[in-house]
């Protein structure tokens, strides 16, 4: 993932406080231990010394043998008394081994000369943070979602009120965003302005934040006008990593773009990639299926409607919301 260098110093500066933070925490349970067991204090000491009479041994040179294999032994049974003590009191083994957030690189960032996926996934997430920024992330939430602005008259077309059918959507956005994994399905929301569909991603968006997954939010025209702009090396950001490798992408307003013959091949490259890699994305248009066929490529319309299919209907609750006040 080629990421600027903004994003990559900033990920190096999270790496570094982590680094940081974790020797603190390392330092508090080495105190916390010692004051608990004043036996390992001293044990923690002669192991110490021993270490300090094994250096000096070595340097006198001479027949050392002897000696060297005695302290050796005396520092193993030390800390295997060390270790007792420790399950004794009722601490995990490796309480006092060095923490790292990411074992695998020991927070080095790097393993075998390459950049370890936690870097990867910091820079990701610095990526992510820049372009969530002008979204009301904060704003929606399923609490303030009003179900009760949708009417709950049974709909002559539809045979049910539009009620009925957005607290079918409702829920079903809720336990997706409640058991969100990075292998979760797509879904399509469909309909027209002013139905919720902006209110429920954004839900969505920020449960599945609170949990820890990178995501990002925005809309279609807006984000493909970024893309194309670092396409024509107008900028040195690549926002398209980002929207490929982040664990959900939320594409908002899709067929609201200007020009779509021209970003076809783009929408399918964020597409395709995100489906072959198993990710999944939510993308909202207010288009109707019929419709998004007229409007993009077969290609882009297959992955599309692979997703599963989210319909809104009714009237805009915005001027609903209007009436009322
Ligand atoms: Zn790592």
């Amino acid at each position: 993932m080629g990421f600027n260098e903004q994003f990559f110093n900033a990920a190096m500066d999270r790496l570094n406080q982590r680094r940081a933070n974790n020797r603190i925490i390392g330092e508090l349970r080495r105190d916390e231990v010692n004051e608990k067991i004043p036996e390992y204090r001293e044990l923690s000491q002669h192991l110490a010394e021993t270490g300090q009479k094994l250096v000096s041994l070595i340097m006198k040179g001479g027949d050392t043998a002897q000696g060297v294999a005695q302290l050796e032994k005396d520092n193993l049974d030390t800390q295997k008394c060390m270790t007792e003590l420790l399950k004794t009191a009722g601490y995990p083994e490796d309480y006092l081994k060095p923490v790292y957030t990411c074992p695998k690189c020991r927070d080095k960032g790097t393993v075998n000369g390459k950049w370890c996926s936690c870097f990867h996934r910091l820079m990701l997430e610095e990526a992510a943070k820049e372009l969530n920024e002008s979204s009301p992330l904060e704003l929606s939430s399923f609490e303030s979602f009003r179900l009760d602005y949708y009417p709950d008259k049974i709909d002559p077309a539809l045979h049910v009120s539009e009620r009925v059918i957005m607290q079918r959507n409702f829920d079903f956005c809720k336990e997706y965003a409640e058991n969100f994994t990075a292998k979760s399905e797509g879904i399509l929301m469909s309909g027209a302005t002013g139905l919720g569909k902006t209110h429920l991603s954004l839900a969505i968006a920020s449960r599945v934040l609170e949990k820890g997954y990178s995501v990002i939010y925005g809309s279609a025209p807006e984000l493909l006008r970024i893309i194309e702009r670092e396409y024509f090396g107008k900028s040195d950001k690549d926002t398209m990593s980002a929207l490929i490798g982040c664990d959900l992408l939320i594409l908002d307003d899709l067929g609201a773009e200007m020009e779509k013959q021209l970003y076809d091949s783009l929408l399918y490259e964020i597409i395709n990639s995100r489906v072959s890699r198993g990710l999944p994305m939510i993308v909202s248009t207010n288009y109707s299926t019929s419709e998004l066929t007229k409007h993009y490529s077969d290609k882009i319309c297959s992955r599309l409607l692979s997703f599963r299919l989210m319909a809104f209907v009714g009237s805009d609750i915005r001027r609903i919301i209007k009436k009322k006040k």
